[in-house]
């Protein structure tokens, strides 16, 4: 391979990279000094409007591509000012968000990309081939079920649907050419949890037999959570992909994904963006960078309060059937979340989103009352949307047996644990009680 020269270290110390803050403060100011942009004067970055960047000379020019995609192994000692090319390779807000999202999720390196599809294709695009298998849990996010089974057949990349909830499954599933396990936790619309301790120490087990390039690699959508309410990484697992639309966006306003991992999957998450293209508008990502990310833990910390307190009042209401909430102490998988749901500081961080059944005489009764209440709230609700998407300051509510799940016919759904009177609540920003009024309206019209 021919051998690449980068520019010389400049030997400046950061100004405040420092451990002795928290989590929370880093998500405010990042890495405090940054050569990439003028530190000294602004107080928030500009956005970095500019779909190419001026060289200096054709020599600068030259080195700004040997340098995209090497990244240094030592990313703590700040280097000389990074030449940025074009947008798609990057550019100063994508990078400095990238820089804070990793720190929120504990990984030493993270892309962003156009969209949470987006990063779900880099994340596995980069790790599989023709002829690998992906074991992938049984029920995922629409658009990533349809990644997995309209097009990798075609470039013969088999998918093996497992029941993760129970991770001896995926001992019995795991063949030579497996090369991923991919999951969502809490599980999408049920809240189910998959132990990633679990699912990491099976991998890590099955990596011993394995050759360093044959690697069986641990990829967990943590978008219902956020890394405000749990870190992949730290249970064991390699990779953690977002939709920065929900949570870590906040506001509704941009679409966005990310993809988190080691140091040396950066580069090719990079020359996957490059090639592929689901680049991250800059707009979007000063958004993120300006006002989601920093803003996630105090969001947070207020939407599972209410969240605790609108589960408890389903809980109490008599038309209700059941309420998973990994906050509430009878979730038949309470434990679980309290073993891998903490917030920076280590409390017992259950989430902003609620499921919960109607009653009915049967699944089509369950599935028809359901379909009336969110028409209800749809109508009438002043606190409550009906959209998909979660992780809004709004609330908004949903109905998988009549929307996102309507295709499959209600026993099928059944089979699947997706109960056909169910319906998903992502607690937003508003009053409690607000909320609590909207709701009782509802179920007095059902
Ligand atoms: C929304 C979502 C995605 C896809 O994200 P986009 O930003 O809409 O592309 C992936 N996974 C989960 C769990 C989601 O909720």
């Amino acid at each position: 391979m021919k051998k690449i020269k980068l520019s010389k270290k400049v030997n400046r110390k950061p100004l405040l990279v420092s451990n002795d803050y928290s989590a929370e403060t880093h998500l405010i100011y990042g890495k405090a000094y940054t050569e990439k942009w003028d530190y000294s004067h602004h107080l928030v970055p500009p956005i970095t409007s500019s779909a190419t960047f001026r060289l200096e000379s054709a020599q600068r020019g030259a080195q700004g591509f040997v340098e995209f995609a090497h990244t240094s192994n030592e990313p703590d000692i700040p280097g000389p000012a990074p030449i940025y090319i074009y947008d798609r390779l990057g550019e100063p807000n994508k990078d400095m968000l990238e820089e804070n999202l990793a720190l929120a999720e504990a990984g030493e390196a993270c892309v962003t990309f156009g969209s949470g599809m987006g990063a779900i294709s880099a994340a596995l695009g980069m790790l599989t081939a023709t002829g690998d298998e992906i074991i992938a849990h049984n029920i995922l996010y629409g658009c990533t079920y349809e990644l997995l089974t309209r097009w990798y057949p075609r470039y013969k990349i088999n998918v093996k649907f497992v029941d993760l909830v129970s991770s001896r499954n995926l001992q019995k599933a795991i063949s030579p050419n497996t090369r991923v396990v991919y999951f969502e936790t809490p599980v999408n619309p049920t809240l189910d949890i998959i132990d990633i301790e679990e699912i990491a120490d099976i991998v890590a087990e099955e990596n011993k037999k394995r050759k360093p390039n044959r690697k069986l690699y641990v990829v967990v959508d943590n978008t219902f959570s956020s890394p405000f309410c749990q870190r992949p990484l730290e249970h064991g697992a390699d990779f953690v992909v977002h939709s920065l639309t929900k949570n870590i966006g906040g506001f509704g306003t941009d679409l966005g994904g990310a993809v988190i991992g080691p140091l040396w999957s950066r580069d090719l998450l990079l020359l996957f963006r490059k090639d592929f293209g689901a680049v991250l508008s800059t707009k979007s990502a000063w958004s993120v960078l300006v006002y989601g990310l920093p803003t996630l833990p105090v969001r947070l910390r207020q939407q599972q309060q209410t969240a605790m307190e609108i589960a408890r009042f389903l809980l109490a209401n008599p038309k209700v059937e059941m309420v998973n909430y990994p906050g509430l102490d009878n979730f038949k998988h309470h434990d679980r979340a309290k073993k891998q749901m903490h917030d920076f500081d280590g409390n017992f961080a259950p989430g902003s989103m609620i499921y919960f059944v109607l009653k009915g005489k049967n699944p089509e009764d369950s599935r028809k009352r359901g379909e009336k209440f969110i028409n209800f709230v749809a109508k009438n609700a002043y606190t409550i949307t009906l959209a998909v998407s979660l992780g809004n300051i709004r609330t908004l509510i949903e109905h998988p047996g009549s929307m996102t799940h309507a295709a499959i016919p209600a026993s099928e759904q059944i089979k699947k644990g997706i109960d056909p009177g169910g319906i998903r609540l992502s607690i937003g920003l508003e009053k409690v009680d607000d909320i609590i009024r909207d709701l009782k309206e509802a179920f007095d019209n059902i």
